[in-house]
């Protein structure tokens, strides 16, 4: 596909840090990392999504064992990571050449969340003790 970001990137038409590849599959960074670690895993054929996977065909187990092979290589295989797939525009997808994300690492989205959800709820308890008004409860 001419047109292909990922592959003029397998091509080596774009540039990409690369971190594995072999007859079946290139794997490199993302250039808009979620986390400290974020892969893509992308087979060497087009294909736009999964949905245009035959059935039967092993590409997906194959990325799986890349993902696998790649978190282990990052010291990330014990501490955790996620393996997903985006698929068409509903499901996120930006890039139709199929690709798998590995993540990992310091989740700050997560984390912002959580501090948002905390100091709401302690927020919530500081009003209930003071009164809405903000005058102290005597008990
Ligand atoms: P999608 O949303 O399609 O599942 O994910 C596409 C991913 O590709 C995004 O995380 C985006 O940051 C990444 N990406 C888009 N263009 C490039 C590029 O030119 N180089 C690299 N390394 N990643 C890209
Ligand atoms: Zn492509």
């Amino acid at each position: 596909m001419t047109d292909c970001i990922f592959c003029k990137i397998i091509e080596g038409k774009l540039p990409a840090k690369k971190i594995y590849e072999d007859d079946q599959a290139v794997a490199f960074w993302d250039a808009n990392p979620a986390s400290p670690i974020h892969i893509l895993i992308v087979p060497r054929v087009h294909i736009p999504t999964l949905n245009d996977i035959p059935d039967g065909d092993t590409l997906l187990c194959h990325m799986g064992e890349v993902a696998k092979r790649i978190a282990q290589d990052l010291g990330v295989a014990e501490s955790g990571y996620r393996f997903f797939i985006n698929v068409n525009k509903g499901g996120g997808q930006v890039v139709f050449h199929l690709h798998a994300h590995l993540i990992s690492g310091n989740d700050l989205g997560t984390f912002f969340i959580k501090v948002a959800i905390i100091g709401a709820t302690l927020w919530r308890k500081l009003l209930s003790i003071l009164g809405a008004d903000g005058t102290r409860r005597k008990n």
